[in-house]
């Protein structure tokens, strides 16, 4: 027989949702997990998660628009660089959305009363709701006996007694519960999100500082999870690879507003230099690269192209000067 009601998940690759989807499932609700990707969010092996609960996936992009919000939260920030009450009615809407397109009756997350101090109050929680115009059609399976009944309880198509009340920032209870549905992938408990992530946030206010609004990327902020970052001036940017797989990663950065110098006959470090064809930035470039291959820094030649030309300069060492202080917020590793 076929599932009589449909749910989407807001599937993290994390515990909770994962739990939330099962204990949907158990009630015979046909669960559909949907990922919302951005590049402020942890690795997850959220395919992982979908395959061990036997669920249909869908993965789409938060987008730029979610690049405005983070900039211009109407709620604030938490105590990083997360604005997590737009976030949450953010991805809401767009769940919003799913509903009719995948033919769903409700949204569901796994989010727990009390676990985060900024959007996990319970008054929180219900102000979100009424926000993204979802009041009692978002479920919360994982504490819904301390919520307000929704639709899906009230309708019957849930069975709220099956559902459970845990409450807080203890991991205890869905540790036991993970252990005894036999719930094996899922993300570690905290990890998830870079916008709680007191250096990734550091990189992200230099960006929002430097940067007008109207040329922000989302790749700008998908750069920051790469390499060792130096400001050196407003829109002005290098970005130097800390090992070979970073140089790699690096080299799909580049594009109009962003050149590549590599060693080309040493090993060191690639410099992503963001924004224009300037000799002062190309010398930076130069002086930083040679920082972090001191080996080579007499003799080694480097190489970039520019206007479709390959060219190649050799380092000089100690004649050149990098940007003098490359600690601090925009540059913490
Ligand atoms: S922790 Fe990150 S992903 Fe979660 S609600 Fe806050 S900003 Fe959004």
């Amino acid at each position: 027989m076929m599932p009589a009601f449909r749910a989407v998940g807001l599937l993290s690759g994390g515990l909770d949702s994962a739990l939330a989807a099962r204990l949907l499932l158990d009630q015979g609700i046909e669960v559909i997990g949907l990922h919302l990707e951005a590049p402020t969010a942890c690795r997850s092996d959220v395919r992982e998660v979908a395959r061990d609960l036997g669920i249909r996936l869908e993965v789409r992009a938060k987008g730029e628009e979610y690049l405005r919000l983070l900039r211009n939260p109407r709620w604030g920030y938490g105590k990083n660089m997360n604005p997590c009450i737009d976030c949450r009615r953010f991805m809401f809407l767009l769940g919003r959305s799913y509903l009719d397109e995948l033919d769903a009756h409700f949204l569901f997350t796994g989010e727990v009363v009390g676990q985060r101090p900024m959007s996990q109050v319970r008054s929180t929680i219900l102000m979100i709701d009424r926000a993204s115009g979802l009041e009692g059609w978002i479920l919360r399976p994982l504490s819904a006996r301390l919520l307000p009944e929704t639709e899906p309880e009230r309708r019957g198509w849930v069975d709220r007694s099956r559902l459970l009340a845990i409450h807080g920032r203890g991991r205890q209870e869905q540790l036991a519960l993970a252990a005894s549905l036999s719930l094996r992938h899922y993300q570690s408990p905290g990890g998830g999100c870079l916008l709680t992530d007191a250096r990734f946030s550091a990189r992200l206010r230099d960006l929002f500082e430097h940067t007008p609004e109207e040329s922000t990327r989302m790749s700008d902020v998908a750069l920051l999870r790469l390499g060792r970052h130096f400001r050196v001036g407003p829109g002005r940017k290098i970005v130097l690879g800390r090992n070979r797989e970073e140089n790699v990663r690096l080299a799909d950065f580049e594009d109009a507003e962003r050149w590549l110098v590599e060693p080309d006959d040493f090993r060191g470090p690639s410099a992503l230099v963001c924004g224009p064809r300037e000799e002062h930035l190309l010398a930076q470039a130069l002086a930083l690269i040679a920082r972090y291959a001191p080996d080579a820094a007499r003799g080694g030649r480097v190489r970039w192209r520019e206007a479709g030309e390959l060219r190649t300069a050799v380092l000089e060492g100690e004649a050149l000067h990098a940007p003098s202080d490359p600690a601090g917020s925009n540059s913490p590793d």
